[in-house]
């Protein structure tokens, strides 16, 4: 049913496959793209080294593409969102080398300023030992996101409401608005049902992933299938399933 598996993790950053082993399982999976999202440097313990790592992750995917002609290698990135004002973890010079974006929030990243670490950061943090803040971070949250969408125009936000909260509603209005999809991460399993709910509401797009760590999970997209089944979710508007266009 899907064309691609647009959000992975190689070597470069916190995956265990390296780019060849991920292309190959995507092959014998008989997908025709395959996506490296390797996670940006702000991502404490797990990003790449520095953001110039992905212009050697192109560098390789080039020479995949002569090796494997039967599949269409393309790098991307996860960046993460920095900032309340919805900053991310890359340059434009290197978002703009890259074939497309991907952006999501995750817990333990390095803001880009202090005023962005007590805020956003560290409220994230401490919204695990305190419920209570739960309205507080869902407002932060959607907001920086939301900025980072209209600022970068991404393929796709990464598992929305994953550990950190989003209105999602909130959050898949702009999406349609600026033509951005929702992701189904079937690597997480955490409720997803209202991702597709908020989709359906608002008009937005989805697209769903593996999120591989390993080869042998890329192109594992199964459960997502069957999530869009369950709500009857059309199919042209998933971006892996309809076709794709790179940047
Ligand atoms: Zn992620
Ligand atoms: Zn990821």
């Amino acid at each position: 049913m899907f064309l691609g598996d647009f959000h992975t993790h190689s070597r470069y950053s916190d995956g265990r496959g390296t780019l060849r082993e991920n292309v190959m399982a995507a092959l014998n999976k008989g997908l025709c793209f395959y996506g490296v999202t390797d996670h940006g440097p702000a991502n404490i313990g797990t990003g790449v080294r520095q953001e110039k790592v992905y212009l050697t992750i192109k560098a390789e995917a080039q020479r995949l593409k002569k090796e494997f002609p039967g599949i269409n290698v393309l790098v991307g990135a996860e960046a993460d969102v920095i900032s309340l004002e919805g900053d991310i973890d890359l340059s434009l010079e290197v978002v703009s080398a890259l074939d497309y974006l991907i952006i999501g929030l995750h817990p333990y990243i390095l803001p880009k300023t202090l005023k962005d670490g007590f805020l956003f950061v560290l409220p994230n943090l401490l919204g695990r030992i305190f419920p209570g803040i739960k309205r507080y971070l869902i407002r932060i949250n959607t907001r920086a996101l939301i900025r980072a969408i209209e600022k970068y125009r991404p393929l796709a936000v990464s598992h929305p409401n994953l550990v950190l909260p989003v209105d999602l509603e909130a959050l898949a209005r702009s999406c349609a608005k600026n033509g951005v999809a929702l992701e189904i991460n079937t690597g997480h399993k955490y409720p997803k049902e209202e991702i597709v709910k908020a989709a359906l509401k608002t008009g937005a797009k989805l697209i769903v992933n593996s999120d591989a760590h390993y080869p042998h999970t890329v192109g594992e997209l199964k459960s997502g299938e069957e999530l869009l089944m369950r709500y009857n979710f059309p199919l042209e508007r998933v971006l892996n399933v309809a076709g794709f266009n790179a940047k």
